[in-house]
């Protein structure tokens, strides 16, 4: 049994059966998550026999870090491994960490691969693999964390995490589950619900399992405000239509008395999304509901089939929707150099002489210009 990705719940089950007090739950997620100690030996507030105990019946075992890129903009890619296929193929997944101001967002995976088949996403373009195990998903934000704290010294923290890399999170829900409530406990990651975003194309029934089970914050992908255009773009809308995803948003906002809003996340397509009617009707659409709108200019990847919209139309769109008092913000596209914006993760360990070139280029540039000290990768 991987320690890694048991959720406190699960854990203090653990031991009780075992005859042990359920505080020892806590001690062990405070070693894993807060001091990354990944040696039990080193666990010194457990008894000798407990830790032999877990010694025998348990493993710690993390993704592994097959390359890191930096790009300009400090914006940092990790592409890890998480083992073979039976046909001896690496399985490689992305996650992305986006440095702000006054804040740090990990975006991680919940699958190999995705099975929705959105036609604009890169990830849709390589079908969809596996499920990522709790450990491989927390793994991301555990293995970022212990970077970053390498990298930076502390002056560069996680405080946020976006479920928004590679996969359907609730297509995984028995494994995001966990991982959402370990990065919101006191004892592991402590993060604010409003610090930890599920973000979903729009898997109707599991909208309701997610609010009943856990308090975190709600990304939609909407991308088109009407059924035709949506069918087009996000083919899970032909099962789950546009009217049952927004009443579902809703039970979300009404369930637990939640007081934010719902995210609506937006890509700008050049001629496909982007008309101010387009605009005028999303406003139509979102009447009555809480909601956010985060505009994403499209980025493109080989052969994708469109084009960003112009600023012009980002800028006209957005105009419409402020008119009409809701909050729109437009994602600033990160990490383009080193393939690190929405929808371009792919995870596929290809090239990867060229990759680890052209990524030891990028990492020594970015610490030269923050003159920062570090080990090398
Ligand atoms: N499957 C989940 C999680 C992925 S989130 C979901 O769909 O919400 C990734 C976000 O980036 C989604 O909103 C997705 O629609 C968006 N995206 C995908 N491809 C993109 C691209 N090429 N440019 C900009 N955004 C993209």
């Amino acid at each position: 049994m991987n320690l890694v990705g048991i959720d406190r719940e699960t854990l203090e089950q653990f031991f009780v059966e075992r005859g042990e007090k359920k505080f020892r739950a806590q001690q062990v997620l405070q070693w894993l998550y807060q001091r990354g100690v990944t040696n039990i030996n080193e666990m010194t507030d457990l008894s000798k026999s407990l830790r032999e105990l877990l010694q025998n019946n348990t493993e710690i075992t993390f993704p592994v870090i097959e390359s890191e890129q930096v790009s300009a903009d400090g914006t940092i890619k990790w592409l890890l491994s998480v083992g073979q296929d039976s046909d001896g193929k690496t399985n490689a997944i992305e996650a992305v960490y986006i440095p702000e101001s006054n804040r740090g967002t990990l975006c991680i995976s919940s699958q190999v691969g995705c099975a929705l088949d959105c036609t604009f996403c890169a990830t849709a373009r390589q079908g969809f693999n596996r499920n990522l195990t709790a450990a491989e998903i927390i793994g991301q934000v555990w293995v970022a964390d212990q970077r970053l704290r390498s990298l930076y010294s502390g002056k560069q923290m996680l405080t946020n995490v976006v479920f928004m890399g590679m996969g359907e999170p609730l297509l995984n829900f028995k494994n995001v589950l966990p991982v959402v409530n370990l990065l919101l406990d006191d004892f592991a990651y402590g993060m604010g619900k409003r610090k930890v975003t599920v973000s979903t194309s729009g898997v109707v029934p599991k909208i309701d399992e997610l609010s009943q089970a856990v308090d975190v914050s709600l990304a939609i992908s909407l991308h088109a405000p009407t059924n035709e255009v949506r069918n087009e773009l996000v083919p899970i809308n032909r099962k789950y239509p546009i009217e049952q995803l927004l009443a579902a948003c809703q039970r979300y906002l009404d369930s637990k008395n939640r007081k934010e809003s719902v995210t609506f996340e937006y890509v700008m397509l050049d001629g496909v999304n982007d008309s101010e009617k387009q605009a005028q009707q999303l406003v139509n659409l979102l009447k009555g509901i809480r909601a956010k709108i985060n505009l994403i200019p499209f980025n493109a990847f080989d052969q994708s089939g469109y084009r960003r919209s112009n600023q012009q139309a980002i800028d006209k769109f957005s105009q419409v929707l402020m008119q009409n008092n809701i909050v729109v913000i437009t994602r600033r596209p990160r990490g383009e150099d080193i393939a690190a914006a929405c929808g371009q993760l792919a995870g596929q360990v290809v090239d990867r002489a060229h990759r680890g070139n052209h990524c030891m280029r990028m990492y020594e540039r970015s610490l030269i210009s923050r003159k920062i000290e570090t080990e090398c990768i």
